[in-house]
């Protein structure tokens, strides 16, 4: 038998039909109440008491409420941990209502459109990422936005996994979908990538953007994500910005991978800011710079007249060092004027944060004189961007008080002068006060109490305070309000009048002053678009300042680059980051030299040498420099490049599942199959997921095959020392190697690059130094010479020939000789060196 359902649960059902993937919560009285699965689910996350309605019947309905002045922190504690919130209000007045409240989902908050979570700067992007019709199987559409600043932008791409590159370096949390993802897609999306998958198959007619200078699919993709957060949001977007294009071609290229493995904006321990490129560069001092600035990092720039234009600023800004500090001061003055725009359009924006506009516009002329004063064309473009507004600051300064507060319902919010009504209002208040303290000098005097005083409170309105004592001097025309322990209050008909004209003005001019403020909040909104331009500009400045105050800091230098060379050039190059982690005086600078012929340079040298941080440092010089920032060398002549590609150490890699090896060969495959002759790439250790023979012959045919059919700068760190024999045959190949001191038996790293490839006897020279038995190292050596002797790289002009069989004398050898290759000698410790030794020993 199906249990009867209460008006008010069906209420429920029907509004939570519409939002079956979302938290419902539903408010009732001063509760938000959740039911069913939702009840229970929440209860565990929240930490809530987990109780039931009916709770008599066979079937009692899970139920858990949270109080609906605390509803903010637990809303956002869903969405932190990716969860949608639908939010159901009461829409009348529960003591008005005929029969059940009207309720309706005023919001539904999601973590892509989360306006407010934390206090944190970043930007938090939704994604929508669509595909037109069946026919373009690998042509996508990428827009996305972020509702807390505006910005809306949208691209087309070209294969999935490029999709998956730029939704993960925007670090979004949640993708809007407007097709049929397929199973893989899908579970590479909400699994490996851990995103909220949103549907959203088609818009309302009139959403469609039909921008000319977008694609059909980019309108498309537009579209479906506006109508998106249309309908998630139902509250006022005018702050949105107009949808723009972009390309991820006009930027250097990296893909995720090389941006997680150069450690660009999150390093790799802990997913947070410190130790990456942009901890080091950030020195901005608005919320807007430090936005910019990471997406600065994230998209180095191509162009030689945009980072020339950049790197003139930075110039300019290090050379007056006076008007850089003052400059820095007037930025500090201002707040971030997107997400005040933002909160402005939403509805949001209290009293304080009017201050805050104006206080910020009012340091906007400043930073404008200080720029006019240098005097340079590439500022002057930026200087006439800085519009600080003045119809703005004159409305707010005129209508908002000094000293309001947060809230807008209490009053204290307008300026006198404002408005005259208001005026009149807080006149009569401030007559009522010098009434009443006339009222109470004269009663004290006619009824020689002393200690009368009139008092106000919420209950009693006005009244005198009289003590126990002075009871018996009470005047006849006083009456009793109240009694308390040790007091008792009157009234008087004349405070009584006093009174009525105070509550009457009290009351009025609140209520005024409320619908004064949402005025100016209204009439704050045509400002918008020009507050977001401002932020921009503002933040420009900013991100500049911050490159030419570190530049300072660390002594960078500016770089030389010219589009159309082949010349690297870096002299006493350093790693930035780790320069600034150990200390300038402990990093020892590398040269890094690749004129016009050579592309590929092969670096050998023993583990820990520095091969890896040589790889890095040239790296980030590069994004560095393209970025528009100045570089950590003595001077630095480079190309420009298009993209970078890495293979660097054991990457926890997006798609997971796939072996290291797997992952190894799909991130070569990556650079390989997209890099260009003006492309960088980075080989670190490249096959040594897999067996000696297989990883060193992939490494060789890779190598030639870089070398022969692409022509990309190549930096390739390798313990294969065979391979540095590749520079007979290969011209455009060069060897180099980390130099080591061994003196007095030790061995010392000197981290240094040096030319021509390292010292083959490395592994036993660290053995002997280890102290294992000169037996034992003599015939080391004697293995060595002999394998030494044999042939091991393949010709490339043998590639089709069967290779030489190595080791075909005895089986046990062969055996030796493979341990020995795979053995990893600098990982032993002496005593296992010995046992292995012996091991050795006992197969002969
Ligand atoms: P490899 O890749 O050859 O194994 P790494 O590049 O990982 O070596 O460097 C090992 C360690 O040596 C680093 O952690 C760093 O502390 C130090 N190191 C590397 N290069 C330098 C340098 N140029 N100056 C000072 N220390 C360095
Ligand atoms: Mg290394």
């Amino acid at each position: 038998m199906s249990e009867k359902i209460s008006p008010g649960m069906q209420q429920y059902l029907d509004i939570k039909k519409d939002y079956p993937d979302a938290f419902l919560l539903f408010r009732m009285g001063d509760f938000y109440e959740l039911f069913y699965e939702d009840a229970v689910n929440a209860a565990q996350i929240l930490e809530l008491t987990l109780t039931s309605r009916n709770k008599n019947s066979e079937n009692p309905i899970a139920m858990a409420g949270v109080p609906h002045h605390a509803v903010g922190e637990y809303i956002d504690k869903l969405i932190n941990l990716g969860y949608k919130v639908a939010v159901a209000d009461q829409m009348e007045d529960p003591k008005k209502a005929v029969g059940i409240v009207k309720r309706a989902v005023t919001q539904v908050i999601t973590p892509g459109t989360a306006t407010d979570v934390g206090s944190s700067v970043d930007n938090n992007f939704l994604v929508a990422i669509d595909k037109q019709g069946e026919k373009a199987e690998n042509q996508f559409g990428l827009a996305y936005m972020d509702l807390s600043t505006g910005e809306f932008k949208v691209t087309e791409l070209t294969d999935f996994s490029t999709v998956v590159g730029e939704i993960a370096s925007l670090k979004a949390r949640e993708v809007v979908v407007g097709f049929e993802l397929t199973e893989q897609q899908s579970k590479i999306l909400s699994k490996q990538m851990n995103l909220l998958i949103s549907e959203q198959q088609n818009f309302p007619e009139h959403l469609q953007i039909k921008l000319s200078a977008l694609t059909e699919l980019e309108n498309q993709v537009s579209s479906k994500l506006l109508a998106y957060v249309k309908r998630t949001q139902m509250r006022d977007l005018s702050h949105l910005q107009e949808v723009e294009h972009y390309e991820i071609k006009d930027y250097l290229q990296m893909d995720f991978a090389t941006k997680s493995s150069l450690e660009l904006t999150v390093n790799k321990r802990e997913g947070k800011k410190h130790g990456t490129l942009y901890w080091l560069l950030d020195a901005t001092k608005t919320a807007m710079g430090t936005r910019m600035l990471r997406s600065w990092i994230e998209r180095p720039l191509i162009s030689e007249n945009a980072i020339f234009n950049r790197m003139e600023i930075v110039q300019i800004l290090l050379d007056n060092f006076f008007e850089r500090s003052d400059l820095i001061e007037a930025l500090k003055g201002v707040y971030d004027l997107e997400r005040l725009a933002s909160r402005v359009s939403f509805g949001k924006a209290v009293p304080v944060d009017f201050l805050q506009l104006a206080n910020s516009l009012s340091n906007v002329p400043a930073i404008r004189n200080i720029l006019e004063s240098l005097n340079d064309k590439n500022l002057s473009v930026l200087t006439k961007k800085l519009d600080d507004i003045p119809e703005l600051s004159a409305l707010i300064n005129s209508a908002i008080s000094d000293s309001a507060a947060r809230t807008i319902t209490e009053g204290g919010i307008i300026r006198t002068g404002y408005d005259e009504q208001l005026d009149r209002y807080r006149e009569a208040l401030q007559n009522g006060a010098s009434w009443i303290a006339k009222l109470e000098a004269d009663e004290k005097a006619r009824t020689g109490i002393s200690t009368l005083r009139i008092d106000y409170n919420r209950k009693d309105g006005y009244y005198f305070h009289i003590t126990q004592s002075q009871l018996a001097s009470v005047p006849e025309h006083f009456y009793r309000k109240a009694t308390l322990k040790n007091s008792e209050r009157f009234g008087s008909k004349e405070l009584a009048e006093i009174e009525e004209i105070m509550l009457e003005a009290r009351e009025k001019s609140s209520l005024l002053e409320y619908d004064l403020f949402m005025e100016v909040r209204a009439e704050t909104e045509q400002y918008i678009s020009r507050l977001q331009s401002l932020a921009k500009a503002v933040a420009e400045i900013d991100c500049l300042q911050s490159l030419s105050t570190v530049a300072e800091k660390y002594g960078y230098i500016r770089p030389t680059l010219t589009e159309n060379s082949r010349v690297v050039n870096i002299k006493e190059g350093r790693h930035a980051v780790v320069e600034a982690v150990m200390g300038a005086q402990e990093y020892v600078p590398n040269d890094i030299d690749l004129p016009e012929q050579t592309n590929i340079q092969l670096i050998t040298g023993p583990n820990m040498s520095g091969k890896s941080t040589y790889m890095r440092q040239f790296a980030l010089t590069v994004i560095m420099a393209q970025i528009g920032s100045f570089v950590p060398a003595q001077q630095a002549e480079l190309p420009i490049f298009d993209a970078i590609f890495t293979r660097i150490g054991a990457s926890d890699n997006l798609i997971s599942g796939e072996s290291t090896f797997m992952v190894e060969m799909s991130e070569a495959n990556r650079a390989i199959q997209h890099a260009t002759k003006r492309s960088l790439i980075i080989f670190d250790e490249l096959g040594r997921g897999t067996a000696t023979y297989d990883g060193m012959a992939l490494a060789q045919a890779i190598i030639e095959y870089v070398h022969d059919n692409i022509g990309a700068k190549t930096l390739f760190a390798t313990h294969y020392h065979e391979l540095t024999d590749l520079e007979v045959e290969l011209s455009a190949l060069s060897n180099v190697h980390v130099a080591t001191l061994e003196k007095n038996g030790d061995v010392t790293f000197l981290h240094k690059i040096t030319s021509g490839p390292a010292d083959k006897s490395y592994g036993i020279h660290v053995a002997k130094i280890a102290g294992l038995p000169d037996k034992l190292l003599e015939r080391a050596d004697l293995i060595l010479q002999k394998l030494e002797n044999k042939p091991v790289l393949a010709k490339k002009s043998e590639v089709h020939e069967e290779q030489l069989s190595l080791f075909d004398f005895d089986e046990n050898f062969s055996e030796i000789i493979e341990q020995l290759k795979t053995k990893n000698v600098d990982n032993m410790t002496a005593r296992e060196a010995l046992n292995f030794l012996w091991e050795l020993k006992d197969l002969l």
